[in-house]
């Protein structure tokens, strides 16, 4: 097991009657007037919720919501999240106005056990970004025990995150623990073939986790606008199409290296301007035309990836494989995502832009794991130590 994921859960201390901090990602999407539009992220820390709350545990809640900038604002107030909570969780959570102070510790001073709190939003305070060792020991200060379940904010060194654990016992919620469980053991002894899928719009943005990816993998299929940059390595007109002009010697060097575990595009849907009303085409990758560009993969590849895929033993999907939020370039992200779901392949996917595709494609429950970290799960491909996860105590 590596250090990641050999970290102690709520499950490993004793609750009974303690007050513990829960840092959970109640970062919900929101419209104007406060009206959540998607509450996924509330109902995924239930089980930490109501394994503390039937096991006596005092319950205080925080979160961020948005980016208030260090001072409070209204629009990111959390009191609409804890009326949500309250609703789904069928009993009582009291919303304390402010997350450190007189009032904050008043207010937890008096809950019994088995009752539930949330915080104001803890970016209301200009310590939390800055992992503030002031205000982290303020937080702490409410409470005996901390437990990270956020595991879309643990590449974040915040105050909440990592100052905190320098004051209280520190252990992982049971989302925080599935999360690395199931990353972890995709990379560390995966049931083979394991195959990675990555797409999105960059290569850029995604060499790392490429470069981390590719000796550990079986098979790696790319598609997205980051394809491109590698078609053009492989001197490929590709019109109108992202390119990373800068990056076309890394789409080399990672070719070389990949060998026959690469598996690019071999056609291809092009249209002349990324809009819902322009005309899309079937092209082999051969064919572009000058004053086109790539927006998705074409019907061959989503066969060449299904075909991979069918026989797959892990599969880790990062990244759409086209401008899927328009529908008119969503199929081959739909293609391969049915492909998934059809095959006995544990499928782990990953990136915001993807669930978020894949969720109003209304395909995502059909996948084995849905990452909730966006930013999280991508450093975590890239090998890299979240500071949240690596603050937290190691069951020895
Ligand atoms: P994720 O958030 O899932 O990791 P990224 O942020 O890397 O994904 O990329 C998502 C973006 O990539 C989407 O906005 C999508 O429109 C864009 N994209 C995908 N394919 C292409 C393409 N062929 N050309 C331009 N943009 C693309
Ligand atoms: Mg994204």
């Amino acid at each position: 097991m590596t250090v990641e994921y050999a970290k102690k859960t709520v499950a490993d201390v004793p609750v009974d009657g303690r007050r513990a901090f829960v840092r959970v990602d109640f970062n919900v999407p929101m419209d104007q007037s406060g009206h959540i539009l998607d509450d996924r992220r509330i109902r995924e820390a239930f089980p930490t919720i109501q394994y503390l709350i039937k096991h006596g545990a005092r319950v205080i809640l925080a979160s961020h919501l948005g980016r208030p900038g260090g001072k409070p604002n209204p629009a990111y107030s959390l009191r609409p999240v804890a009326e949500r909570l309250q609703t789904l969780l069928g009993q009582p959570v009291e919303f304390i106005p402010e997350a450190v102070g007189p009032v904050a510790e008043s207010a937890v001073q008096r809950l019994l056990p088995g009752q539930v709190a949330l915080l104001e939003n803890l970016r209301f305070y200009p310590g939390e970004e800055k992992n503030d060792l002031g205000f982290a020991e303020q937080l702490a200060k409410l409470a005996d025990l901390y437990v990270n379940d956020a595991f879309g904010t643990a590449h974040r060194a915040h105050a909440s995150t990592v100052g905190i654990t320098k004051f209280l016992p520190a252990v992982s919620g049971f989302l925080m623990e599935k999360e690395l469980r199931t990353l972890g053991n995709a990379l560390e002894s995966p049931k083979r073939p394991l195959v990675a899928i990555i797409g999105g719009a960059k290569i850029s943005t995604k060499i790392d986790v490429l470069n981390h990816l590719l000796p550990r993998v079986d098979r790696l299929l790319v598609g997205g606008g980051m394809a491109n940059t590698f078609l053009k390595a492989k001197s490929l007109n590709v019109g109108k199409s992202l390119v990373e002009e800068d990056r076309v010697s890394v789409a080399k060097q990672i070719m070389s290296q990949a060998g026959a575990k690469l598996v690019l595009p071999v056609d291809v849907v092009v249209a002349e301007r990324v809009d819902p009303t322009a005309l899309p085409e079937v092209m082999a990758i051969d064919q572009i035309p000058g004053d086109k560009m790539i927006l998705d993969i074409g019907p061959k590849t989503v066969d060449v990836f299904a075909q991979i895929l069918q026989n797959a033993g892990t599969v880790i999907w990062n990244g759409p494989l086209g401008v899927a939020e328009i529908p008119a370039f969503a199929e081959g992200t739909l293609g391969v995502a049915r492909a998934l779901a059809q095959s006995k392949a544990i499928s782990i996917v990953g990136g915001g832009d993807l669930v978020g595709v894949l969720e109003q494609l209304g395909i995502a429950e059909q996948m084995s794991h849905v990452s909730t970290g966006g930013g999280a799960s991508l450093e975590f491909l890239e090998g890299k130590i979240l500071p949240g996860v690596a603050a937290l105590e190691d069951r020895t």
